[in-house]
């Protein structure tokens, strides 16, 4: 008999039907033993009357979280014993066979609640049990449906191509420290993990490719938050070719509306189309430049979606960012370096440079950035004129000679933006931190969830490397 999914019983009603799952609950009531199995399309009730004396037998080894297989008859459960909350609440399986395939030890950690009051670090240190409590199964099956409406989104309706781009590549300047990977084959040097794709989605601008997405994994060694996560986060890259910066506004707001109503239709967005800020505003309206603008904050499915725009080109430098590598000048670029200043304030470069707006659009909603991108500077000229302005030094502007290369083969206009998966998730589901939508995030000490990195390396692998290390942490 082949194996029913559970999430389809009711299709199989007065039938019989064969399951596979986990044992979520075993109720014992003296005559009747109850049990609630599990798989990935759901949940259903199962009885054992005591006439079933074989099934009795095995059913009553049965404990939580073992993988059993089940065969019996899908009965409609008497009118006041349905429950009406539950998908399969008005059904029950009538056991007749019951097999143990697998068992399991008792978990270290309870699946059964939401798992919010537990130690996070425990969680993820079990994230294999911990993904199985039916909020983080929904956060990680929502992901996927997110992910999969952005794809088909993109490539069905407007034309884009879904490019991958390197991991192991050279640092990309989005202001902050990079995570570097030695390089065997030419010892001494070092792989940058990318920080973004930013440079690589505008060489495919060059490449005339117009419309390219990734569901992009980035680095960026930062130290965590609730909204952060540390060492890597996933964005929806975008970049398109020919288009001004209200055209990639409009797709990209068209996109999410799109998929808000049909991933999520309890939700409501606030304002269509979405409001728009300059920064100037946003700052002195709500003193930031993502503002909340939901109306009632309580209300977890109102969606207050914003754009933030005219933000200053640059921004005064912190002695962080000196540390990160960039320019050593008074400015850095309030996005990134390839970000085109607005064109009528061009000339206020060489007078009055953090006068000078930024092409700038970030994405808002409900109080957190969301994504950013801007127009891009197309011209070398202007191009090395901002290098200049960041206080690049010859050897810093080398870094970027192959864009500016690139640039002279014929580079069409262009522009993107970059919208955060994780984030999104977070607030679109009411999670309080990143991490809560990502399968294994690190810890906030920056440890991988269940493997224990970063390890220490062997004395061979370091000699094969090129590399002595000063002090070893366990
Ligand atoms: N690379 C930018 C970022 O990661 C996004 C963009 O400008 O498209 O913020």
């Amino acid at each position: 008999m082949e194996r029913v999914f559970i999430g389809d019983l009711t299709l199989h009603t007065g039938k019989e039907v064969h399951i596979r799952g986990w044992v979520d609950v075993r109720r014992d009531h003296g005559k009747l033993i109850f049990l609630d199995i599990r798989d990935m399309s759901g949940k259903v009730q199962a009885v054992l009357l005591p006439s079933h004396e074989e099934a009795k037998v095995a059913v009553e080894t049965f404990r939580s979280e073992w993988v059993v297989e089940i065969v019996g008859n899908v009965n409609k459960r008497p009118e006041k014993l349905v429950n009406a909350n539950e998908k399969n609440g008005s059904l029950e399986i009538e056991i007749t066979k019951a097999t143990v395939i697998n068992k399991a030890e008792t978990t270290p950690i309870d699946v059964n609640s939401d798992g919010l009051q537990m130690s996070e670090e425990v969680r993820l240190k079990y994230r294999y049990l911990d993904l199985r409590r039916e909020r983080m199964t929904r956060n990680m099956r929502v992901r996927s449906q997110v992910i999969k409406f952005f794809r088909d989104y993109l490539i069905n309706k407007e034309r884009f191509v879904e490019i991958e781009t390197p991991i192991l590549t050279k640092t990309t300047p989005e202001g902050a420290r990079d995570f570097l990977v030695p390089a065997r084959l030419s010892k001494g040097n070092f792989y940058a993990l990318p920080q973004s794709p930013q440079q690589y989605k505008q060489l495919l601008m060059v490449a005339g490719f117009e419309r390219y997405f990734q569901i992009a994994r980035c680095f960026r060694d930062e130290d965590p938050r609730a909204d952060r996560a540390y060492g890597e986060f996933t964005q929806l890259d975008m970049e398109m070719s020919f288009a001004s910066q209200e055209e990639i506004m409009q797709l990209t707001e068209k996109m999410f509306t799109e998929m808000v109503e049909s991933i999520f239709p309890e939700k409501h967005i606030m304002q269509k189309p979405w409001p728009r800020l300059t920064h100037k505003e946003a700052k002195e309206k709500f003193g930031t430049d993502k503002p909340d603008l939901r109306k009632n904050k309580e209300d977890q499915d109102e969606l207050a979606f914003a754009w933030t725009v005219d933000f200053p080109l640059f921004t005064e430098q912190s002695e962080e960012d000196f540390f990160h590598g960039s320019g050593k000048s008074k400015f850095a670029p309030s996005h990134h370096m390839f970000t085109a200043p607005h064109p009528d304030d061009i000339g206020l470069l060489e007078t009055d440079p953090t006068k000078v707006r930024g092409l700038q659009h970030d994405l808002v909603l409900n109080g957190y950035e969301v994504g950013g991108g801007s127009v891009r500077i197309h011209q070398s000229k202007i191009q090395e004129k901002v290098f200049d302005l960041i206080g690049f030094n010859d050897e810093q502007k080398k870094q970027f000679a192959h864009m500016l290369e690139a640039f002279t083969y014929g580079v069409p206009p262009h522009g993107g933006i970059a919208p955060g998966i994780d984030r999104l998730l977070m607030v679109i589901l009411g999670e309080q931190s990143v991490r809560e939508v990502i399968a294994f995030p690190m810890t906030g000490n920056g440890k991988a969830s269940i493997m224990e990195a970063p390890s220490v390396a062997t004395d061979e692998q370091l000699t094969e490397l090129g590399i002595r290390t000063i002090e070893k942490n366990k």
